[in-house]
């Protein structure tokens, strides 16, 4: 029977793809098997690719701070990558890559079955759902072969921007509403709080 850990142990020692050869240490993703909503971003970046566990650098910073706005607990969630190695100098995963690593996403989801997947950014959209401008989709919930998907920015877009940072935050805002957690807490309240 597949599992969680099963994949983990075997993207720790996958030779699939080029990326084998320079990562330091694969990452599988991390967060619970009851896991409501899945977030993936593009893949590991340096500080990833150090500590074989994702979005732990810069842009983690973020996350993990938006998803605190939001109201959304870590355990509510597993966070990933289209792809499980880091990319030389952070460059854009090639379609190969991708062709090599979607299975593990693909059993990743499969084991899960997250009540909506939370797509950081054009690679994932692109990957995933062959889309193009996210900057023109973000905030957007779509259904495709019966799975949901909520589209939002990727926080790297958000470390230097401002007017990115309050767009992120509308939308794990908005993503948490969908997951039934809550945004109170902050000021604002929704009609739904008095119905
Ligand atoms: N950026 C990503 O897309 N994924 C990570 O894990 C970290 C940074
Ligand atoms: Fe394997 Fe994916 Fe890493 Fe490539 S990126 S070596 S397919 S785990």
């Amino acid at each position: 029977m597949d599992s969680l850990e099963k994949i983990a142990g075997e993207v720790a020692g996958c030779p699939k793809c080029k990326l084998s050869r320079t990562r330091k240490n694969a990452v599988p993703g991390e967060g619970q098997l009851s896991a409501k909503v899945m977030f993936v971003g593009e893949a590991p970046g340096r500080s990833e690719d150090e500590k074989g566990r994702p979005f732990v650098g810069a842009a983690g910073k973020i996350l993990d701070e938006m998803l605190t706005k939001a109201g959304i607990s870590r355990s509510q969630v597993f966070i990933t990558n289209i792809v499980k190695c880091r990319p030389p100098n952070n460059r854009v995963p090639e379609e190969d890559e991708v062709q090599a690593c979607t299975p593990y996403l693909d059993r990743q989801v499969a084991l899960i079955r997250p009540r909506i997947i939370c797509i950081l950014g054009r690679t994932a959209f692109s990957s995933i759902l062959g889309g193009g401008s996210i900057t023109a989709n973000r905030g957007k919930i779509i259904e495709k072969a019966g799975q949901k998907y909520f589209l939002t920015i990727h926080p790297a877009a958000a470390i230097y921007n401002r007017s990115m940072l309050s767009l992120l935050e509308a939308d794990l805002k908005k993503l948490a509403k969908e997951i039934g957690g809550h945004t109170r807490g902050s000021k604002e309240q929704s009609l739904e709080d008095f119905m």
